[in-house]
């Protein structure tokens, strides 16, 4: 079925829960600093020109913090429901076997490496490294 040993599985399975519950946490710490951003704002409480660019600045931070977490949440729940199917550590792309230096490395991840480089060469990523 997987080319996991249970062990790794149980390993892997248990990073991907850790980090949820921190991203979790994390989001949920961000949310509630967005509200009261929002409700300092509504309140008046801001009056100087700078002090509410700072603010701002500040909320856009969280924003950009959340959005990324929120990927990264996304991307664990898809790995865990990969866990219950029985599909997890094959490549969505080519179903060949992840090796498990790469899951441990990168617990998310979908496709082997050769199917994600080819996938961030025609969708784009952050990862990408140009080859020169
Ligand atoms: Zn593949």
């Amino acid at each position: 079925m997987t080319n996991l040993t249970p062990s790794e599985l149980k390993s892997l399975t248990g990073k991907l829960t850790t980090r949820r519950s921190e991203l979790v946490a994390m989001v949920r710490v961000g949310a509630a600093d967005a509200e009261q951003d929002n409700l300092r704002r509504v309140g008046g409480e801001v009056g100087d020109p700078g002090d509410e660019s700072t603010a701002l600045q500040q909320t856009d931070l969280n924003l950009a913090e959340m959005e990324s977490g929120m990927r990264e949440l996304r991307a664990i729940e898809r790995a865990l429901e990969r866990v219950r199917e029985g599909s997890y550590g094959h490549c969505i792309e080519c179903g060949c076997d992840i090796p498990a230096a790469r899951l441990d490395a990168c617990p998310t991840a979908e496709r082997c490496t050769q199917c994600q480089t080819r996938h961030e060469r025609v969708y784009g990523g952050r990862d990408v490294t140009p080859s020169a």
